[in-house]
């Protein structure tokens, strides 16, 4: 028996969650979602430290940032769930004075989009808002104020349930999917269950979704690449309310979390398979030595080796997201190349795209930077210059 959907969504992490449920609040509540595991957030979700921060250096990523912020605030109210949202603050540091004039355009970018509070910081701020760090060779930085932590599965499952409570209904273990063309749509979507017809096809699935977009025959420009995160053991040598904080010198950062310190440090480390998240132990020397060297009182903290981990980034060639149609399938929609900041911007990117399915265009933020067509045209956004 074919079944029906307005709108079949592939990809059950955060994105694809957020997009159900936006769906709903617009009307649309002939919804499945699908996904090849057997529950939802097993993917990159499930991987993220969480997060958030307004201090960006382009300007559509800071707008992206003040509509998650302000749907943050309001998380529970809409959806009843817990986003976690903790404004503990992001300290960027820089080591030289080009670093910090770096920092300096940034945030004037910021300001132009809208953004009143991230502010430059001298040594002396520094060391009253994270008193833990070294401050020999840091010649000072910025400080988001309103950035800081999120809880990445708990804003994945308020969308979630909220979406199921208004009657989107899900598919796991969907493996595989195979999509049914006709002229430039997609007609249907079958799994192991049976054929879907479609009004509307959604690609949340992360740093898969270019395979799944091939099976479109759409070329979509996404990677996966590894991230690995190092654990301390349970400890109390830094406060819970300790800044994300950032070294802009080689994106070294740390934060707490649940009474632990992660570590992390943006380098690539080579697994079996372009989707290998198997922890590579030989990044440990590396990231602990620069936690000790800035950090004295982690030196004291032993990495808890067993509870580190791997997941994927899902990397776009500008490291922006791509959303809207994709070139020449009209109905097959992307949310896709979040390139690290797919959390926090998912309650942003997934009312924007519910919009776009359900009004045709009209969309409360113009998202035109992020138009999937931008490669094509040789047109994408200017390098990052932050983490
Ligand atoms: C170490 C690490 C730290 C991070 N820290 C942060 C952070 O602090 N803040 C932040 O905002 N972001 C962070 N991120 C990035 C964030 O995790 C991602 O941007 C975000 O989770 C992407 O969400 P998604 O729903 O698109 O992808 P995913 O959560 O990966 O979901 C994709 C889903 O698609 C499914 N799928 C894949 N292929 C198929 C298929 N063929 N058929 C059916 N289903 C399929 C998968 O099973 C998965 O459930 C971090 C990522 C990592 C790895």
């Amino acid at each position: 028996m074919t079944r029906t959907a307005d709108v079949v969504i592939v990809g059950a992490g955060v994105m694809g969650a957020a997009v159900a449920w936006h769906l709903t609040t617009l009307g649309c509540r002939s919804v499945i979602l699908l996904d090849h595991a057997p529950g939802p957030g097993t993917g990159s979700t499930g991987r993220a430290t969480g997060g958030f921060r307004t201090q960006f250096a382009s300007a559509i990523n800071v707008r992206l940032s003040l509509l998650a912020r302000e749907k943050l605030r309001r998380f529970h109210y809409e959806t009843g769930g817990d986003s976690g949202y903790q404004p503990v603050g992001y300290l960027f540091l820089a080591a030289d004075q080009a670093q910090l004039a770096t920092l300096r355009e940034a945030l004037a970018v910021q300001r132009a989009a809208g953004l009143t509070e991230s502010a430059l910081v001298s040594a002396d701020d520094i060391a009253r808002i994270n008193p833990s760090i070294v401050l020999d060779g840091i010649a000072g930085g910025t400080f988001g104020a309103t950035d800081g932590y999120i809880r990445p599965l708990g804003i994945m499952r308020g969308y979630l349930d909220a979406a199921l409570r208004e009657g989107v209904q899900v598919e796991y273990n969907a493996n595989p999917i195979q999509f049914e063309l006709a002229g430039d749509r997609i007609a249907s979507v079958t799994t192991p269950r049976g054929r879907i017809a479609a009004g509307h096809v959604v690609n949340a699935t992360g740093a898969w979704a270019a395979d799944v977009a091939r099976l479109a025959g759409i070329d979509l420009p996404v990677t996966p690449v590894r991230r690995q995160v190092a654990l301390t053991v349970p400890t109390t040598a830094l406060p819970p309310s300790t800044p994300m904080t950032i070294f802009a010198e080689d994106g070294f950062h740390f934060r707490v979390r649940d009474g632990r310190v992660l570590l992390l440090w943006p380098t690539d480390t080579a697994g079996a398979d372009r989707y290998d998240t198997t922890f590579d132990a030989r990044w440990l020397d590396g990231v602990v030595s620069r936690a000790h060297q800035r950090v004295p009182a982690l030196r004291a903290v032993p990495v808890d080796r067993a509870g580190s981990w791997c997941g994927l980034y899902e990397m776009s060639p500008d490291h922006h997201a791509i959303l809207g149609a994709a070139p020449g399938l009209d109905n097959f929609w992307l949310i896709n190349g979040s390139s690290g900041h797919g959390v926090m911007h998912a309650p942003a990117l997934g009312q924007l795209l519910a919009e776009m399915i359900v009004t045709g265009g009209s969309v409360s933020l113009d998202a035109h930077a992020l138009r999937p067509t931008r490669f094509l045209e040789g047109a994408p956004n200017p390098a990052p210059v932050l983490l």
